[in-house]
């Protein structure tokens, strides 16, 4: 008996129908697979109350059938848009759950919904002003002087690259101790390499969320003290909007409304834009980001991970051919903007374990370098099929709008096929592209800097003595727009 249960436990890994084979031989038949295999079973252990019991539960599944079938079209329709829909108002909130912090930061409001509190001062904007940007949500301890022209005038970023490399993805609590040993350090050599001290700077900001929550409050803590000793306007800073405004950085002319493709080792979002603290999510991913998918990828293939594993990737896939492995271009039948890059990841390791048998191989590991290449190669070529397509629907949707520039920011906009192929797309469609240098993609001090200098600029600051950090930060207001414009 407890060999049977044991076995019960174990096959119930392998599937439902496992589990309900060897659960049917240890309990009364009461779970039946189905008329062919119940009666076999049957005949080998044949009692009175095993015939009617298994009678029973037949005619109960045949009723249960029944019902089903009897369900009118409509309501099956209908239950179907219900799960669509609470799909969709999930997505691009899957990795920022709203616990009310979008309402008490720094989104406008007013009568006419676009008024901003300055809740720590402003600096003097008559003239041009720096701001001392502080970034530490995640891995790298970043830190940069940034005037309000948009010139970085100095810059400095610790990368604990080495640090998480060993244990193949980034450890919190050693990103942490990492962030707590570099920050002043880094601060100080952003400072030196702007030729300024800390009272000739105008205004603090830092990266409050998304992010590492014991991460993000090293940066936090520190800004905090530094705002409130030197009595500095500070700006609470959401991450993916200094991604976003890194595009306004690199092309000054650049003017809201504009779409904009965040991808990102978090994120993986098509936005509209529509000014500072205005954004409206048109797709997000239903499960995996595209960075995380190449950090899978890279760990799949034994390449460095420290630091993500995207540029390793994207050097393997240069040498390789990107159709030589036959790969699924994920959700071809859904007519939304959504992403899903988690089956695709599974479609890669598939592919690479046939591979292997095929070689005759033990394992994947023992793949040559031509296949990885390949095995890379078709990745970044499917993952990239799947970008277009998305983002080709997206533009679609708001050329009505009257827009037709696109924003290409987040780590994974460092990728030099990424930028080429949606620059192909953009031109076909006649958009203009902008993109941040590659350096600039990635997090980075600056990003935080520029996104307080934006702020600012529209009188938004927040109080220093006063300010959370959120690792799930809701960013856009609700995907209702996408909902109406979606075929
Ligand atoms: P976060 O997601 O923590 O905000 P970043 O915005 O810096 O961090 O993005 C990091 C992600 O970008 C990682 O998943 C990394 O693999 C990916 N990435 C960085 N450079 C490239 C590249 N050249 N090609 C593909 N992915 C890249
Ligand atoms: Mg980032």
């Amino acid at each position: 008996m407890v060999t049977l249960l044991l076995l019960a436990c174990h096959s119930s890994r392998m599937g439902v129908r496992g589990w309900t084979r060897v659960g049917w031989l240890t309990r009364s038949p009461s779970r039946p697979t189905g008329a062919a295999s119940l009666v076999s079973l049957f005949s080998q252990s044949s009692t009175e109350s095993n015939i009617i019991n298994t009678t029973e539960s037949l005619l109960e599944q045949q009723q249960q059938t029944e019902e089903q079938r009897q369900l009118s079209k409509e309501e099956r329709k209908k239950r179907k848009e219900l799960a669509k829909e609470k799909r969709r108002n999930f997505i691009g909130m899957a990795k920022a759950v709203d616990r009310g912090q979008f309402a008490t930061t720094y989104q406008p409001g007013g009568v006419d919904g676009m008024t901003f509190t300055a809740k720590s001062g402003l600096p003097d904007r008559s003239r041009p002003f720096t701001v001392l940007g502080i970034e530490s949500s995640c891995d790298d301890t970043g830190a940069a002087i940034v005037r309000s022209d948009g010139v970085i005038l100095g810059e400095a970023l610790a990368s604990q690259a080495d640090i998480h490399e060993v244990w193949g993805g980034v450890v919190p609590g050693l990103a942490k101790t990492a962030h707590e040993e570099n920050l002043d350090r880094v601060i100080d050599l952003a400072l030196r390499n702007a030729g300024m001290s800390l009272a000739e700077v105008d205004a603090i900001g830092v990266t409050v969320g998304p992010g590492l929550e014991i991460c993000l409050r090293v940066g936090c803590k520190r800004a905090q003290e530094l705002a409130i000793e030197a009595n500095k306007p500070f700006v609470g800073i959401h991450h993916l909007e200094a991604h976003i405004l890194m595009a306004r950085l690199e092309e000054p002319s650049l003017q809201f409304p504009f779409l904009a493709l965040l991808v990102s080792g978090g994120h993986c979002q098509i936005l509209k834009c529509l000014g500072i603290g205005r954004y409206s999510i048109l797709g997000g991913t239903t499960d995996d980001s595209l960075g995380e998918a190449y950090d899978k990828i890279a760990r799949l293939l034994k390449l460095p991970v420290g630091g993500g594993g995207g540029p390793a990737v994207e050097a393997l896939a240069k040498n390789g051919n990107a159709t030589a492995i036959p790969l699924t271009v994920p959700l071809l039948r859904r007519k939304d903007c959504d992403f899903s890059y988690s089956g695709l990841k599974t479609n890669v390791r598939r592919a690479a374990e046939q591979l292997a048998v095929d070689r005759g191989l033990n394992s994947v590991d023992d793949l040559g370098e031509s296949d990885r290449a390949d095995l890379a190669a078709s990745f970044q070529n499917t993952a990239i099929i799947h970008l277009e397509q998305r983002l080709e629907r997206a533009m679609k949707l708001v050329e009505g709008d009257g827009i037709t520039t696109l924003a290409l920011v987040g780590g994974v906009a460092a990728n030099k096929e990424i930028r080429r192929r949606l620059d192909a797309l953009c031109q076909k469609l006649q958009w203009s592209m902008v993109v941040p240098p590659p350096r600039l993609c990635t997090d980075q001090g600056a990003m935080s800097a520029w996104a307080a200098v934006e702020r600012l600029k529209v009188g938004s600051s927040d109080d220093p003595t006063n300010q959370e950090v959120y690792a799930r930060y809701p960013f856009a207001f609700e995907t209702k727009e996408r909902d109406e414009s979606v075929e």
